[in-house]
């Protein structure tokens, strides 16, 4: 980016290579016609024929909606599972979420005061769990949609007494779709009616076989409401994350998605993002979606304020100059200027496209009346 060589440069002003060669001479730069020199000696250089040069900046657009990265494997470290929710309504989601936030963190920390940021992080036996609180759904919807793969696991919630429902199986496909391992949490082990026999026969139809019957699904029984079985849960969830082995390189600029974002009166545009690779570090250049910023402030899921963040960590941020969309991609820039190009550029690209949307609607709509 932004270099030329001797020789190019010299064609592109029309000179002599010598003659260029001689002029970097009096910069004290020594060089050859086929040697690389740098911008600055090039706008030097430049001025002199005055000329002006600036830098273009050439970032391709595909690389920025890229998740996968090609990380060197010494730079690799396990990393925690992120895991959603699914299920029927009613089935016991928010109640498990919940239950399982209120006995990793409260416990832990008399009178502390938990944070919902659309997503949380438990430790057992020392190994971190990344819970995305998301609206069910809709928001893992939209998000692979968008090709953002943000989920490791899934837990399937279906309530013991219920069993299967149209809801069930809707997540059972979507999370086919994406690839993503299902561990089912077969809840309200606690009302009489409960009958964990009859959900395994029914998910077993839709492909999801017992272990205990020689197939390779985990089902865990829970009563969310009297937290029972959590710990089993989580167990469960480690195991199926150790066979997974993921892994991501800290050591190198932050990347991830959006998962929630809201416009505050004091702050600003707030939003929590997923590290997904990377450490995410205050006063970072960020791009999010069509906007771009500084990250100002990080506050984690426990409502401190942190310096830095690494992979599979989930963190809410003030500092992008507008609201980003949940499902957005996020990438960190080394440059301030490279964040604030590739965002203005991707924000011109989505008032375009808005714009040829409100149009068409309005030719529809002129359609319809004749
Ligand atoms: P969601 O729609 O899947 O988020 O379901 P909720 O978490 O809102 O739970 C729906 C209802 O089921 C609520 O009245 C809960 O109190 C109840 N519920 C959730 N888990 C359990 C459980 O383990 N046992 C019993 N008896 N009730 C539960
Ligand atoms: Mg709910």
């Amino acid at each position: 980016t932004g270099s030329l060589t001797v020789g190019e440069l010299a064609k592109k002003l029309g000179k002599e290579p010598s003659e260029i060669i001689k002029k970097l001479l009096f910069l004290g730069i020594m060089a050859t016609i086929n040697q690389e020199i740098e911008l600055e000696a090039i706008q030097l250089i430049a001025e002199e024929y005055g000329v002006k040069v600036e830098e273009k900046i050439e970032i391709d657009e595909d690389q920025f909606e890229l998740i996968e990265d090609h990380d060197d494997p010494a730079d690799l470290t396990v990393r925690p599972p992120v895991v959603t929710i699914m299920g029927h309504v009613d089935h016991g989601k928010t109640t498990l979420l919940d239950a399982i936030r209120k006995s990793k963190i409260v416990a832990g920390e008399a009178g502390g005061i938990t944070q919902h940021i659309g997503a949380y992080q438990v430790v057992i036996n020392d190994k971190k769990i990344t819970f995305l609180d998301t609206p069910g759904h809709a928001a893992f919807t939209s998000m692979r949609a968008r090709g953002a793969k943000v989920t490791d696991i899934t837990i399937l919630v279906v309530a013991a007494d219920d069993g299967m429902m149209p809801q069930t199986i809707e997540a059972i496909n979507h999370a086919k779709a994406a690839n993503v391992p299902i561990i089912v949490a077969v809840n309200k082990m606690d009302k009489p009616e409960a009958n964990p026999d009859r959900v395994k026969q029914q998910l077993a139809e839709h492909g999801l076989l017992p272990e205990e019957w020689g197939g390779d699904t985990i089902y865990v029984p829970v009563s969310a409401l009297k937290q029972e079985g959590l710990d089993e849960l989580l167990e469960m969830i480690l195991l199926v994350a150790e066979v997974q082995e993921l892994k991501a390189n800290p050591n190198r600029l932050a990347k991830g998605t959006i998962i929630e974002s809201q416009l505050d009166k004091g702050r600003g545009a707030v939003a929590t993002v997923l590290v997904q690779n990377g450490t995410l570090r205050v006063g970072d250049p960020i791009v999010a979606g069509a906007t771009y910023g500084k990250v100002r402030a990080m506050v984690n899921d426990r409502g401190k304020r942190i310096k830095e963040a690494g992979p599979s960590t989930p963190v809410e941020i003030t500092g992008l100059n507008e609201v980003p969309h949940a499902g957005d991609p996020f990438v960190v820039f080394e440059e301030e200027r490279k964040a604030r190009v590739i965002g203005e550029k991707r924000a011109l690209k989505l008032r375009q496209s808005e714009l040829n949307a409100t149009s068409k609607v309005t030719l529809d709509d002129l359609y319809k009346q004749i």
